[in-house]
């Protein structure tokens, strides 16, 4: 017998009431009763039940209007209703049925028929729960990157905007890291692709072991280039985070079975707003594009290092390398 869903009760009649939780508790169920329908709407409204058993008649609100009350709310999760009643015509069923309850039972109840229609209604409850589990499956499946297990460019898309609106209302700062290891390919070709997928899977380990655990997060952005967002963080914490990832990923060798081990580095471009920031110059395109555009200066100026702008007006990444924040080894 699954107790794990607690059934709340509504019932007018005392003797009814104590007789039905004296019962559900003796077979393990966890209850809570209450007198009517508006009661059961306010206890409700503190906590979720999954499973209903309801009179019909009572003071206040009755069993019906409880049944079509519930089916309207937004509710986490799908509620077993039972309507317990002393009405017991075909047209009642047929109305009780319509108002949105799942069973009927007339009045006065035989138990073990009372507990074999809760264990049908756990069914249902339990079906909804492995539904919904399959589903969690599946969205984390469609949001992760299969090799790196980090996330993929669906997801960096959908949050990043997200993360965004969310600094730019509370008047934050965002700074976003892009990765790009550097010489890839010699990798793929000297030690082939199954290598380079190793290195890939390294890589990112090593990204995760230097960001902020549940605060920052890291997506892949197409083949070695990962995009690390930094929430709560300006343009100066955002190039500390990369001088830190860009030493790791330098200090690491990583083990291959292709030979004994090999050492990478990479190179980052950073770039960040605050609330100083015109929302004009504020997009998902126009960070990436910057950070793309100073990663690119980062490799242009040697590799293994990392460029760092404001985010500022398209114009003005024209301007003279000097006037970039640069970090470099050597
Ligand atoms: P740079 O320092 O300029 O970044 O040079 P690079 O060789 O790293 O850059 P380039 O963009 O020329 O090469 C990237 C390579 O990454 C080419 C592509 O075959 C490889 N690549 C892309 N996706 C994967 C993947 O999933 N697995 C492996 N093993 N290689 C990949
Ligand atoms: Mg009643
Ligand atoms: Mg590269
Ligand atoms: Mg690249």
């Amino acid at each position: 017998m699954d107790s794990t869903f607690p059934i709340l009760v509504v019932e007018d009649n005392p003797v009814t009431r104590r007789l039905l939780q004296k019962t559900l508790k003796r077979s393990g169920y966890h209850v809570v009763a209450v007198e009517n329908g508006r009661q059961a709407l306010e206890v409700f409204r503190k906590q979720f039940f999954p499973i209903v058993i309801t009179d019909w008649v009572m003071p206040e609100m009755d069993g019906l209007e409880l049944c079509r009350t519930i089916r309207e709310m937004e509710l986490p999760g799908y509620v077993v209703i039972i309507l317990l009643t002393a009405k017991d015509s075909k047209d009642d069923i047929i109305r009780g049925l319509d108002a949105g309850a799942d069973d009927y039972l007339t009045k006065p109840f035989n138990h073990p028929e009372l507990v074999a229609r809760l264990r049908a209604g756990i069914r249902i409850l339990n079906l909804e729960k492995s539904l919904k589990e399959a589903n969690e499956e599946i969205r984390i499946l469609s949001i992760t990157d299969p090799l790196t297990g980090c996330y993929n460019r669906g997801f960096l898309t959908e949050r990043l905007n997200q993360e965004i609106k969310r600094a730019r209302r509370y008047g934050r700062a965002l700074s976003l890291c892009l990765c790009d290891i550097d010489h890839f390919k010699r990798i793929n070709d000297t030690f082939g692709h199954q290598t380079g997928d190793l290195v890939l899977k390294e890589f990112v380990k090593i990204i995760e072991e230097s960001i902020r655990k549940d605060v920052d997060w890291v997506a892949r952005y197409g083949g070695e280039e990962f995009v690390v967002i930094l929430p709560e963080t300006d343009l100066q914490g955002g190039i500390c985070m990369a001088e830190r990832l860009r030493a790791s990923v330098e200090a690491s060798t990583i083990e291959i079975p292709a030979a004994d081990s090999i050492k990478i580095t990479a190179s980052f471009g950073v770039t960040a707003f605050g609330p100083e920031t015109p929302e004009a110059v504020i997009s998902p395109e126009a960070m990436i594009n910057t950070a793309d555009q100073l990663m690119y200066q980062a490799k242009k100026e040697g590799r293994n290092r990392i460029k760092g702008a404001p985010l500022e007006a398209e114009r003005s990444l024209l301007q003279p390398v000097e006037s970039l924040v640069s970090r470099s080894v050597g």
